[in-house]
């Protein structure tokens, strides 16, 4: 299988010659927040299956729901009919987003990313085509991240996913994110925000003519390492949003579901976006669906005449599929019947004083944490907050260390993270922090 692994498989973002000799981790079943390995090695799942994975693996009453959904029928098509999964799981998702009217279903996050900024573009050219003629860019925060499809990496600030394709994307404006561990020369952290609030703004006055959408990742931006924005920041994007004639763009596919502790992260500043994005957690880590939820105002907009068809043309073949969305229901019956939000708070508390000790070690620079979703950043020197360098891998290194241990976790540059099971208990966290411990001093020394 090894073999074949490396014969075979493209696997994402390991084409760097020193990962050449590594060897796979080939991954046969899981229970609960476990993995188990084709050799029945047992690894505490620290990245939730990259951040998907909500009451454990292999959870009866998941297994049932798709069973029971399996004796009737795994796809039939959402173009020109419907299904029961997908009316109900839309009807459960909007008594979350009670300002919200309709659900528009894709299968990855970045799809669900795509179709909020194709929706939000044309929505402009609905209402007006020629008053709204050049309202066709976008706004994201320095270091944002949606996914890969060519659109999604157009309003990425990611740099290693932008460089190459830059002739394909589209046109995007940076505004600086409150990554407070860095931008310590503006002071507080309410001055990090003031700052960040203050720039969107300039951009705002001097282009709202011509910017569609601000998008961004409420409350944590993920895959740029974790940064949690401090309380304040959302709220303010969303009120210039507001004051600009400007559409906001929530991307929850990271954080939605219980991951930051409340079911979306938007609930935590009480924002209501004209659009939200879903994914990763929406399904419990079984199968892949995504979700885009409009209001009924930007709905209305694609409301109309034969001859003046304001049709949005974007529909993908396993839309609404009704496995994915029979065992999103039973996900969100779960989650509030086994009161998986209180749980997540409470351990997140726990989480927070284990993590703590990891400052004993020199190079841990900053501990991030909301909810259940952690970063470690490490840095060469605590004082400079330099970093090693990347020949050096040692994040990688250290990853590996800990797999050895029995815990899988990822790095994102030079930021570890930690973001478990949402079910994991609080002694499997408490493990595997031990783990981590263990092997970024075992590295470091
Ligand atoms: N948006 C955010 C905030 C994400 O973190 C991700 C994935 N990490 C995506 C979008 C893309 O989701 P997917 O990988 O399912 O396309």
């Amino acid at each position: 299988l090894e073999q074949w692994d490396k014969q075979y498989v493209w696997h994402p973002f390991t084409q760097m010659k020193q990962y050449v000799n590594e060897r796979p981790l080939i991954i046969e079943r899981g229970k609960g927040s476990y993995l188990y390995d084709v050799n029945g090695r047992r690894y505490l799942d620290g990245y939730a299956s990259l951040w998907v994975n909500v009451h454990g693996h292999n959870d009866p009453e998941l297994n049932a729901a798709l069973s029971e959904q399996l004796e009737k029928i795994a796809h039939s098509t959402l173009l020109g009919s419907a299904n029961v999964p997908s009316i109900s799981l839309a009807k459960r998702l909007l008594e979350y987003w009670p300002h919200m009217s309709k659900v528009f279903y894709s299968d990855t996050g970045a799809a669900a990313v795509e179709i909020a900024l194709k929706i939000a573009y044309q929505y402009w050219k609905n209402l007006d085509p020629v008053r709204y003629a050049t309202k066709n860019k976008f706004v994201s925060l320095k270091e944002a991240y949606h996914g890969d499809t060519v659109g999604a990496v157009s309003v990425g600030g990611m740099e290693t996913f932008h460089r190459i394709f830059a002739p394909l994307l589209f046109e995007r404006i940076e505004v600086p994110a409150p990554y407070v561990y860095r931008m310590e020369e503006y002071g507080s952290e309410q001055d990090v925000v003031r700052h960040c609030l203050n720039e969107l703004e300039r951009v705002l006055a001097s282009q709202h003519e011509h910017i569609a959408a601000v998008i961004v990742e409420p409350l944590v931006q993920g895959a740029a390492g974790i940064i949690v924005h401090p309380r304040g920041f959302l709220k303010g994007v969303e009120a210039l949003c507001h004051q600009y004639g400007t559409l906001l763009i929530c991307d929850e596919v990271a954080v939605g579901f219980g991951r930051t502790g409340t079911m979306f992260a938007c609930e935590q500043e009480e924002v209501a976006p004209d659009l939200v994005c879903l994914g990763k957690g929406i399904t419990g880590g079984y199968l892949p669906l995504a979700a885009t939820l409009v209001t009924e105002e930007v709905y209305a907009a694609f409301l109309g005449d034969v001859e003046e068809d304001k049709t949005f043309y974007h529909g993908h073949t396993y839309t609404g599929n009704q496995l994915s969305c029979s065992v999103a229901l039973k996900n969100i019956e779960l989650i509030e019947a086994r009161g998986l939000l209180d749980d997540v708070q409470r351990k997140a508390r726990r989480l927070a004083g284990w993590l703590e000790r990891l400052y004993d070690i020199p190079i841990v620079g900053d501990i991030r944490q909301k909810g259940l979703m952690c970063g470690i950043e490490i840095v060469k020197n605590r004082r400079t907050k330099e970093v090693f360098p990347r020949a050096a891998m040692l994040e990688h290194r250290i990853i590996l260390e800990a797999r050895r241990r029995g815990l899988v976790i990822r790095p994102l540059g030079p930021v570890l993270t930690f973001i478990p099971v949402l079910a994991m208990s609080e002694a499997e966290m408490e493990e595997a922090v031990r783990i981590l411990y263990d092997s970024i001093v075992c590295l470091y020394e």
